[in-house]
C-alpha cells in the first residue's frame, strides 16, 4: 500500500551565490560586462546587475 517516494537530493548551494564574478583581465567581453555592471550599479538597478552576474558567470563558464 505504501506509494514510493522518489528520494530527493539535497540542495547545494554555490558558495559565491552573492559574490560578484570577477573580470578576467585581458578579456574584452568581461571588461565589457564589468563596466555595464558598474554602469547598473551606479544607477541603483539590482536587476540590471544581476543580469551582469549570469552573463559573466556563463562566459566564464563557457569560455575561461
Ligand atoms: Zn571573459
Amino acid at each position: 500500500m505504501k506509494t514510493q517516494t522518489t528520494q530527493e537530493q539535497p540542495v547545494e548551494l554555490p558558495l559565491r551565490l552573492d559574490s560578484d564574478p570577477q573580470p578576467v583581465p585581458g578579456c574584452a567581453l568581461c571588461d565589457n560586462v564589468a563596466m555595464e555592471r558598474d554602469r547598473a550599479k551606479a544607477n541603483g538597478d539590482a536587476s540590471g546587475v544581476s543580469d551582469c552576474h549570469v552573463r559573466m558567470r556563463r562566459h566564464q563558464e563557457g569560455t575561461h
